[in-house]
């Protein structure tokens, strides 16, 4: 790496640069070094900070691209120029971080009120590490005439000639190829006949074919695919909601869309809601263009992290499909977003930096004018609305492709026929099974809870396991031999005796998660071939792949899992979609658990009947007369999201308004409360400005920190970022008390 700094401690006057460096910690903006030379917004350089060295990036000194009012307050005073550190060192072989990530960054942060750096952060995993790593070099011939006096000997020509047929070649490439040694090689370069270069840089991408194996589109599919293409055409910036029914053929449909985008020369990014989805998506994207894709999620290694951002951002990758994560890489020429299933829950980042994959994903193309395709059977409200203000446009698919037809959905009143004590599964769906698995064909239970049973009770004194660090019950995981709280990390193995009372051999397990419904269909259906589907046992795409293959090779009878089954999925024999408790999305009622519910169990439900056989889907239910039952037996989304407008629109509720959870914690559950009511005494005031709480947070307790709650609600017309920034720029600070903030918030716990 060049070091091309002044030392630090030098007290000389020296002439220099002023940069402006945006590093990967929580501070409010970019900090000023020095350097030597200019340096062009974009390019990653080490930098001093305290005693540390760290990886930042020369940032722009104003976020003119920021509205005013998202802006983040003023920077500090600014530091006389010969008390400024100097950067220590510049990343050459690493490419620049283009203008509109760098924009995007500074979005990213505004809209959600993160620090620019931790955001930063996420864009900088890749070539902080790469930094330190030497890039592999190549060799390749330097252009114009040979030198005068240059003599080619036998060796050296064979070089020469090796280098012909592969350019560029490292070192050992080109011995290998041509049996001269190395010395030979550097010769030829101190004689001026060959240059070194980065092999990446210069090695292209195995492009996709555009016309590798087209399919054969239904009219209504056409219809649809034309439209798609179109608005990948315009080059300008778009948005379309691409609804159809679960097994439409929606993905064959925007591949088209991919196909246009990659005539045009310019790059794609498909956003799938979970990363073991990219097995089965990649395989029907190299059957359809030939080669596979870049994949992008947190499980890559480094090696292959770092040759693909590089490629990507210098152009070389064309197409990526990866997890949100993915909207941090550095493309070249964006031209086309998907966000497939683009109303999951999973698109919302939770933890550190928060942001709404779907929601960044339109930021992202919006500031390279680039298509975006918005991919659901069951879209979310907030597209929904926006379809209907012509914000996006509209593409739907009706029916399934080919024979295959939705599947029949009933409901099986658990009040009326429940199983017996101590048991899950009805009779009805029982004998349902055990018809499909003499028909050969195959079966899905499904119920969206981990682990064996998800309470733990003592008989004799009624004490329930609890986490000793969160407000929430210990889930037994009996494979595991653990108890386990699904908030924090910590588990504990199975106990015998009551941590209470102490009373022996006491402690019952109360109500499923999946590893119980497995046991109960293991002595139901003892010749039945099971698979689990968890996401907590299938952690890994290897492992997913394998269950996957199980599955469409006919290996498996049953099929029980949480909601990774419940994804797009596409398997031909399966035909029966149990749901064990279709009621339970609908308890601890947040804003959106009727629309989540509904969209879960149509997702899940669309797993039936998806080839030539027709598939029916029994959901067990203790309501059936709920909206999402009734809305799901009809078969009426609309309606049923028509209704929940109804119940929105009111109170200015999202869509129709704006909201942004305020989380107070502290290890104390006075700090806590104090610090809420004292914000609450100050919040914003005004017309179509409302704040509610603050009230102790669902999960009251949480990593050991004592929770609050408090919610800003305002009108659509009225900007939340400002009113947040000013109130909590003025917040009291306490020890240890810690102020969160979520904008549009997806969980409510
Ligand atoms: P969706 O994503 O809408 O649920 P898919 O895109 O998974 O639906 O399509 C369902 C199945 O139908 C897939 O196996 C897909 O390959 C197949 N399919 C859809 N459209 C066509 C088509 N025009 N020609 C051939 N196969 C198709
Ligand atoms: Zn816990």
């Amino acid at each position: 790496m060049a070091e091309n700094s002044l030392p630090s401690h030098s007290r000389r006057m020296e002439a220099g640069h002023r940069l402006s460096v945006l590093v990967p910690r929580p501070l409010d903006g970019p900090l000023d070094y020095r350097s030597d030379r200019p340096l062009a917004p974009g390019t990653l350089v080490r930098v001093p900070l305290g005693r540390q060295e760290l990886t930042g990036c020369v940032w722009d000194s104003q976020p003119t691209h920021l509205p005013a009012d998202f802006r983040p307050s003023s920077r500090g005073r600014v530091i006389a120029f010969e008390k400024l550190r100097s950067i220590t060192g510049v990343l050459e072989h690493v490419p620049p971080l283009p203008d509109d990530l760098r924009q995007f960054i500074d979005w990213v942060a505004a809209y959600g009120l993160s620090a620019p750096g931790m955001v930063l952060a996420i864009a900088l995993r890749v070539p902080a590490q790469a930094g330190s790593m030497k890039p592999a070099m190549g060799w390749v011939r330097k252009p114009g005439p040979l030198p005068d006096k240059v003599r080619l000997t036998p060796a050296r020509r064979a070089v020469l000639a090796a280098l012909e047929s592969r350019s560029p070649s490292s070192t050992a490439m080109l011995s290998e190829a041509s049996g001269a040694s190395a010395a030979v090689i550097r010769g030829l370069a101190n004689a001026g006949l060959l240059e070194e270069c980065l092999m990446e840089a210069s090695s292209p991408a195995e492009q996709a074919d555009p016309d590798h194996a087209p399919p054969v589109l239904s009219e209504e599919q056409a219809e649809a695919a034309e439209a798609l293409v179109a608005g990948v055409e315009e080059r300008v910036f778009t948005v379309t909601l691409l609804e159809g029914v679960t097994g439409s053929g929606k993905t064959e449909v925007y591949f088209e869309a991919v196909a246009a985008c990659l005539k045009q020369g310019r790059q794609v990014l498909v956003l799938l809601p979970e990363i073991v989805l990219t097995a089965q998506w990649t395989d029907r994207f190299e059957r359809r263009f030939g080669i596979r894709p870049a994949v992008w999620h947190s499980e890559l290694g480094q090696k292959t992290r770092r040759e693909t951002w590089c490629a990507i951002a210098e152009g070389r990758q064309q197409v990526v499909v990866g997890a949100r994560s993915a909207l941090f890489l550095p493309f070249a020429n964006l031209g086309l977003v998907v966000v497939d299933e683009e109303h999951e829950n999973t698109y919302k980042q939770e933890e550190g930096v928060l942001y709404h994959g779907r929601d960044m994903a339109i930021v992202r193309a919006r500031l390279v004018q680039a298509a975006v395709i918005l991919v659901s059977a069951t879209p979310s409200m907030e597209t929904l609305v926006n379809v209907q203000k012509g914000r996006f446009r509209h593409e739907v698919l009706e029916a399934r492709h080919g024979t295959a037809q939705m599947p029949e959905i009933s409901l099986i009143d658990m009040k009326a026929h429940g199983p017996e004590r101590g048991q899950f599964l009805s009779p009805l769906l029982c004998e349902s099974i055990e018809e499909r698995m003499k028909a050969g064909e195959q079966s899905m239970l499904f119920l969206n809870r981990r682990g064996y049973a998800p309470m733990t009770i003592c008989r004799a004194c009624g004490h329930r396991l609890q986490c000793p660090h969160c407000s929430a019950w210990m889930v037994e995981h009996r494979r595991r031999r653990i108890l386990a709280c699904h908030h924090c990390e910590y588990t504990q193995p199975l106990i015998s005796s009551c941590s209470d009372c102490g009373a022996q051999d006491s402690l019952v397990p109360i109500g499923p998660g999946v590893e119980r419904i497995h046991e109960e269909a293991q002595a139901r259906f003892p010749d039945a071939r099971l698979l689990s589907m968890a996401s907590d046992t299938l952690t890994s795409p290897a492992a997913m792949e394998e269950a996957v293959r199980k599955i469409s090779s006919r290996e498996v009878d049953l099929i029980i899992g949480t909601q990774v089954v419940a994804k797009g999925w596409h398997f031909p024999d399966l035909t029966l979609v149990g749901v064990v408790d279709a009621d339970l999305g609908l308890g601890g009622g947040d804003l959106r658990a009727a629309e989540r519910t509904m969209q879960l169990l149509h997702q899940v439900a669309g797993r039936a009947g998806r080839g030539t056989k027709p598939g029916q889907v029994m959901l067990q239910s203790y309501a059936g007369d709920h909206p999402v039952m009734k809305a799901l037996l009809a078969n009426d989304f609309i309606s049923f999201m028509e209704q929940e407008a109804a119940q929105r629109r009111p109170g200015f509720w999202p869509p129709y308004g704006r909201l942004a959870a305020v989380i107070v914690s502290a290890p104390k559950e006075r700090q806590a409360e104090e610090l809420a009511r004292l914000l609450a005494l100050h919040a914003p005031r005004g017309e179509g400005i409302q704040v509610l709480g603050p009230a102790p947070a669902p999960l009251a307790l949480l990593r050991d920190r004592y929770r609050y709650r408090l919610l800003l609600r305002t009108r659509r017309d009225i900007a939340l970022q400002p009113l947040l920034r000013r109130w909590l720029d003025g917040a009291p600070r306490r020890n240890d008390a810690r102020i969160d903030v979520d904008v549009d918030p997806v969980s409510f716990m």
